[in-house]
């Protein structure tokens, strides 16, 4: 893809971009008066306009109707859930049964390890990508110790090849093959938060599973930004929260995926009463029948708030399209590379572009190490009003995101840096 740095060919590609009317959609933060550059939705998505509506219909019922909001009219908080697991089965590729919603992410993950890593005497170690976000981090390490396993002893780190900042899947794939005895899971981010590395979650699946493994991705930073197919690539479990691309309020409501192939099995779970066999939940009997699919792994009474502001964000993703908006992100990010490079060529090559150049291996986000004085750059294009985010000990993460960024944002960053 060809590219120019300037500001009227920026507007001309967001004059022919069929996606640009979803940004009016969201509220953009005002820095001095104009609005930001806001390049953060790999940490908080923004805030789309019709949450607050959609917030106040479940005030509105909760106000009237009281505990009787649960059961009263078409769209009843029992039902709930039904609104968000279409849109969510379409964008990770999944059947509704094989989504749910529910907790937060570093919860159902536990949830899900507690299903899927069951370790024998010699089959019990774990295999993740060296310098995965820490919430994932303290989680495998915590959970190993409460199953009385050395964390140590199990935990396989993968990490990139001396002199290289990413991944070779050809490396992770040796990496499975090498611990083909001793493998029981396989746990990784399914893009890395720091380099922003897509990994190949079909070839990693495959290989684990044929070496007698489970396999399990942290979507985090997929969720809404690049296409997947977790169904027909026979992952087992995913697990991803709503607030980045999905941009569903802070903190807000996560997800897990459990495969169609799980559902049947009677895989060990920690259970709650809304994870119960629906028909009969409300008889309060003794003896745990889950309901079928992932909703079986429900424990409690679900948010209605949080999966409200949720609902509305979904129904913009959905209309907007998940492969339109892939489309769009790799020609968005194509466009911030370009830029970045432009700067470097003018600036001695003082911005290192981490993440790979393959868009099958990257997606929205740009990780761009700075050697020397990164901390100050990224402070003064804050000051600028171009909202990244920093992550110690050198890189600045710029995220175009397709729903609410535009070309003439992105080529705002580039007049920003010079
Ligand atoms: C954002 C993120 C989290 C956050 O987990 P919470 O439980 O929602 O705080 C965890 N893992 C990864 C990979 C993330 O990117």
């Amino acid at each position: 893809m060809s590219f120019q740095n300037t500001l009227q060919y920026a507007q001309e590609l967001d004059q022919a971009d069929t996606l640009k009317d979803f940004r009016n959609l969201f509220h953009i933060p005002v820095h001095e008066g104009k609005q930001q550059i806001y390049m953060c939705g790999n940490s908080l998505g923004l805030q789309p306009k019709s949450v607050r509506q959609c917030l106040d219909n479940e005030l509105d019922k909760w106000q009237n109707l009281g505990v009787e909001g649960w059961f009263e009219g078409e769209d009843n908080w029992i039902g709930y859930l039904k609104h968000l697991k279409k849109p969510l089965a379409k964008i990770v590729g999944a059947k509704p049964s094989e989504v749910s919603v529910m907790n937060n992410l570093t919860v159902n993950l536990h949830l899900m390890m507690v299903s899927f890593y069951q370790p024998t005497e010699t089959r019990f170690k774990i295999l993740c990508e060296g310098g995965a976000f820490p919430s994932d981090q303290y989680a495998l390490e915590t959970h190993l110790e409460f199953r009385g396993i050395n964390p140590e002893e199990a935990i396989i780190e993968i990490f990139p090849r001396e002199g290289e900042l990413t991944l070779r899947t050809e490396d992770i794939l040796q990496k499975i093959e090498e611990n083909k005895d001793s493998l029981a899971l396989v746990m990784m981010g399914g893009i890395n938060y720091y380099s922003g590395q897509v990994f190949d979650m079909k070839l990693i699946t495959e290989k684990a599973q044929e070496m007698g493994a489970k396999v399990g991705f942290d979507l985090a930073h997929c969720v809404g930004n690049i296409l997947l197919q977790l169904h027909d690539w026979n992952v087992d479990f995913a697990v991803w929260c709503s607030y980045k691309y999905l941009n569903s309020g802070m903190g807000g409501v996560s997800g897990i995926f459990v495969h169609e192939n799980h559902h049947q099995s009677n895989l060990q779970r920690l259970a709650g009463w809304w994870g119960y066999e629906e028909k009969t939940r409300f008889k309060m009997e003794k003896g745990f029948v889950p309901m079928n699919g992932a909703d079986g792994w429900q424990l409690s009474t679900p948010t209605i708030l949080a999966m409200a502001c949720h609902r509305a964000a979904l129904e913009i993703t959905e209309k907007a399209g998940i492969e339109n908006l892939r489309e769009k992100s790799i020609k968005l990010t194509g466009f911030l590379r370009f830029i970045l490079e432009e700067f470097n060529q003018k600036n001695e090559q003082i911005l290192n572009i981490i993440t790979p150049t393959n868009p099958d291996e990257s997606g929205c986000q740009l990780s761009i190490l700075v050697e020397k004085n990164g901390k100050e750059l990224f402070d003064k294009l804050i000051k600028k009003g171009i909202i990244g985010d920093w992550r110690e000990p050198n890189v600045i993460r710029l995220s175009p995101v397709p729903l609410y960024n535009s070309f003439e944002d992105v080529f705002r960053v580039g007049e920003a840096l010079d």
